[in-house]
C-alpha cells in the first residue's frame, strides 16, 4: 500500500526530527518554507515541519478514527495533500501558512519507514504461513485483506525482534543485560505478568534501568508520562531515535538467543524496592498518576473475523483427497436436510444441511426446486447449476453439486449471514462505512473473476450478495447468468422477460444486449443499496418510469452516509455507453484503493468488543 503522502514532492518519509531541520536550514530559514515527514508513533500519522520566525515548528498529524487527517484542534481533511493544501490557504492557528515547500533534493527518494521494507514481504508470509494458503487464493487474500493482515502484523510484529523477549523475569533480564558487553543503551522488552504491560530493560553505566510500558484506554502505549505509539517496536524505534525521558538512548538489542527464549520462569511484576530510576520506573503504586489499565481497556480488541478464518474461503474441493469425489451429481445419502429454511426464492426454498464428504462433514445451502414445476423450471435450475460448477473463487456462493432425489437440489456452500441489503437496514450506527467498502470490495473482486472467466451474471443486486459474516460477503444466484463465447462480448437475449429493470443498463433493456459493462451497471446500483444501508434504489418510481429518468440523463444521489470518492465511481458504473464505462478490472482497482485508505486508518469501535460478532452465522 502507497504511503498517501508518498508522491508529494515535500514528503521526505520516515525521518527524525533533528534531519527535518537539517533539510529546513538548508533550504534557507524562510517564514512559511515546510515539509512533510513521516509519524514515527502513530501508525499511518504525518509529522509538518514548519519554519517560522528563524524557529522549527512542528505540528504532529493525526489520522482519525473516521479516516481523515487533521492536526490537533484543526479541521480535518481527506488527505495529508489536501490538509498542506488547506494550511497554504489559512494558517488557522498555525504561526504562518505554508508558503514554500522544501522538496527533497534531487534523487532523494522518501525515507522508508521501519515497516514500510517489510511489509509486502510480511504480509505475503504471514498469509502464506497462517492460513496455508498458495496461488490464486494466497493472492485473492492479500488483496482482500492486506490492511487487516498489516495490522495484524504491526501490532505483533515485536514479537518477531530480537530485542523482544517472551517470557523473561526481571531478575533474568538483568543477568542477559550484564553478561558480555555492558554497552550504554543495550536494551530489551519483555511482557510483565499483569496482561497488556511490558517492562523495557536497559543498561547505562553499568547499571540496569526497567521502564513500564502501559496501554491507555486507546491500545496506545506509552512509558508513563511519555509519548504515545501505536505499537510497540514504533516505540522503540523511537527511543532509538530519542531518549523522551529514558535515561538514555536505545542502542544495541539485547538479543533474544535460544538460551533466553525457551526460559519457561513466568514473568513477575516488578518490585518498587529495587527501582533504580527515578521518574519513569515500574512503580504501581507511586504518585505520577499511573495506574494499571483495566485488563478489557488496555488489550487490543478480539481479532477480528478474516474471510481467510473460515471454512468457506477455499473450495471444499481444494483438499486433492476430497476432490477425487468431485462431481456435478451427489449421492443422496450423504445429504441430511435440516427443517430449517434459509430463504426462498422463485423456484422454491432454500434449505439448510450437512453434507458428508470423504474426510469432513460441511455446512450447506440446498435450494430445493418446487414440486409442482414445469421442465423449463428444472433445466433452468440445472442451467444455474452448470454455471456454478465453472466457478471457483471465495467471492463467489461455490457450487458442491446436484441432486436429484425427492426434488431436485442444487447444494452450494453456506453463506448463512443473509442478504447484504436486509443485513444493513438499519445499521448506519453499527456498520461503518469502512466496512461497506469492504464488502463492497470484495463484491467487485468476484466480479472480476467473473469478467476474466468471461461470464455474466445479470442479476447483480444487493440482495443477491450473501453474507458469511460481517466482513465476508459472496455473490450468488446464478439463475440469469451466462457464459459467453470466447470471442464474445456480450450475451444477447432472444426476448425480455422478468428482468429486475433497476439494476439493468440501458442497453439491456433497449437492445437485450449484457456483457460484463452491464453488470458494472448493476453493480453501481448494488454500491447505492449498500452506501445507503438497505433502502430500496429510485424509491418508488417503477420500471418504466426508471429507463425514462435514465434516459432523460439523471441518476440516483448521493445517499447521505455515502463518501464522494464511492459516489464518484457509483456514477461511472452509470455511464449511458456501455464502451465508456469501467471494467470489472478498473472498478476493482478504485474500490481496493479506497478501501485500503480507509481500512488502514479506520479504527472499527465495534472491533472492541460491543457486536462484533458475525452477521447472523
Ligand atoms: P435465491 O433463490 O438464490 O434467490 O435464494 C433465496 C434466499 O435463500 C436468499 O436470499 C438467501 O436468504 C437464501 N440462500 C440462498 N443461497 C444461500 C446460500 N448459499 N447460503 C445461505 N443462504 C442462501
Amino acid at each position: 500500500m502507497p504511503d498517501p503522502a508518498a508522491h508529494l514532492p515535500f514528503f521526505y518519509g520516515s525521518i527524525s526530527r533533528a534531519e527535518a531541520e537539517d533539510h529546513l536550514k538548508l533550504a534557507g530559514m524562510a517564514d512559511g518554507l515546510f515539509l512533510l515527514r513521516q509519524c514515527l508513533r502513530s501508525l499511518g500519522g504525518y509529522v509538518l515541519s514548519l519554519v517560522h520566525d528563524l524557529r522549527f515548528h512542528h505540528f504532529p498529524i493525526e489520522r482519525q478514527l473516521n479516516g481523515t487527517y487533521a492536526i490537533a484542534g484543526g479541521k480535518a481533511h481527506c488527505g495529508p495533500a489536501e490538509l498542506c493544501e488547506f494550511y497554504s490557504r489559512d494558517p488557522d492557528g498555525l504561526p504562518c501558512n505554508l508558503r514554500k515547500p522544501c522538496n527533497r533534493p534531487s534523487g532523494l527518494e522518501p525515507q522508508p519507514g521501519v515497516f514500510d521494507c517489510l511489509r509486502d514481504a510480511m504480509v505475503r508470509d504471514y498469509v502464506r504461513q497462517t492460513w496455508k494458503l498458495e496461488g490464486e487464493a494466497l493472492e485473492l487474500a492479500i488483496i482482500s485483506q492486506a490492511p487487516q493482515v498489516e495490522k495484524l502484523i504491526a501490532t505483533t510484529a515485536h514479537e518477531r525482534m530480537p530485542w523482544y523477549h517472551s517470557n523473561l523475569t526481571r531478575e533474568e533480564a538483568e543477568r542477559k543485560l550484564y553478561s558480555g558487553s555492558q554497552t550504554d543503551g543495550k536494551f530489551l522488552l519483555r511482557p510483565r505478568k499483569e496482561q497488556g504491560t511490558y517492562a523495557l530493560s536497559l543498561i547505562y553505566g553499568k547499571t540496569a534501568y526497567h521502564y513500564l510500558i502501559s496501554q491507555d484506554k486507546a491500545g496506545k502505549y506509552c512509558i508513563p508520562e511519555g509519548t504515545k505509539f501505536d505499537t510497540l517496536w514504533q516505540l522503540v524505534e523511537y527511543l532509538k531515535l530519542k531518549a523522551d525521558g529514558l535515561i538514555y538512548c536505545l542502542k544495541e538489542a539485547c538479543p533474544n538467543t535460544s538460551a533466553s527464549a525457551g526460559a519457561a520462569a513466568p514473568t513477575l511484576p516488578a518490585h518498587p524496592s529495587t527501582f533504580t530510576n527515578t521518574q519513569r520506573r515500574i512503580d504501581t503504586s507511586n504518585s505520577d498518576g499511573y495506574t494499571p489499565e483495566p485488563a478489557c481497556l488496555a488489550s487490543p480488541g478480539k481479532p477480528r473475523p478474516m474471510p481467510m478464518d473460515t471454512s468457506v474461503y477455499e473450495s471444499p474441493y481444494s483438499d486433492p483427497e476430497e476432490l477425487k469425489d468431485k462431481k456435478l451429481f451427489l449421492k443422496r445419502e450423504n445429504l441430511i436436510m435440516a427443517d430449517i429454511e434459509l430463504g426462498c426464492g422463485n423456484f422454491g426454498s432454500v434449505r439448510q444441511g450437512v453434507y458428508r464428504m470423504r474426510k469432513k462433514q460441511i455446512d450447506v445451502a440446498i435450494k430445493v426446486l418446487k414440486h409442482s414445476t414445469e421442465k423449463a423450471d428444472k433445466d433452468e435450475m440445472m442451467r444455474e447449476a452448470q454455471i456454478m460448477h465453472q466457478l471457483d473463487n471465495p467471492y463467489i456462493v461455490r457450487l458442491i453439486g446436484v441432486c436429484q432425489a425427492e426434488a431436485l437440489m442444487l447444494v452450494m456452500e453456506m453463506a448463512g449471514g443473509g442478504p447484504l441489503h436486509k443485513f444493513l437496514i438499519g445499521k448506519k450506527e453499527e456498520i461503518p462505512v469502512s466496512n461497506v467498502a469492504e464488502l463492497l470490495h470484495q463484491v467487485s473482486v468476484g466480479m472480476k473473476y467473473l469478467e476474466e472467466k468471461n461470464f455474466v451474471h445479470r442479476d447483480l443486486a444487493a440482495r443477491n450478495v450473501l453474507l458469511v459474516n460481517r466482513h465476508y460477503a459472496k455473490i450468488s444466484d446464478f439463475g440469469l447468468s451466462k457464459a459467453l463465447g470466447a470471442d464474445d462480448s456480450y450475451y444477447t437475449a432472444r426476448s425480455a422477460g422478468k428482468w429486475p429493470l433497476k439494476w439493468y443498463a440501458p442497453e439491456c433493456i433497449n437492445f437485450r444486449k449484457f456483457s460484463s459493462r452491464s453488470d458494472v451497471w448493476s453493480y453501481g446500483v448494488t454500491m447505492w443499496e449498500a452506501f445507503s444501508y438497505g433502502q430500496k434504489p429510485y424509491k418508488k418510481m417503477k420500471g418504466p418510469e426508471v429507463m425514462a429518468f435514465i434516459e432523460q440523463g439523471k441518476r440516483m444521489e448521493c445517499p447521505p452516509e455515502c463518501p464522494p470518492e464511492m459516489y464518484a465511481l457509483m456514477n461511472d458504473c452509470w455511464i449511458y455507453k456501455w464502451e465508456d464505462r469501467p471494467d470489472f478490472l478498473a472498478v476493482e482497482q478504485r474500490m481496493r484503493t479506497y478501501y485500503y485508505s480507509l481500512a488502514s486508518k479506520v479504527e472499527d469501535p465495534l472491533e472492541c468488543g460491543k457486536g462484533a460478532e458475525a452477521a447472523s452465522a
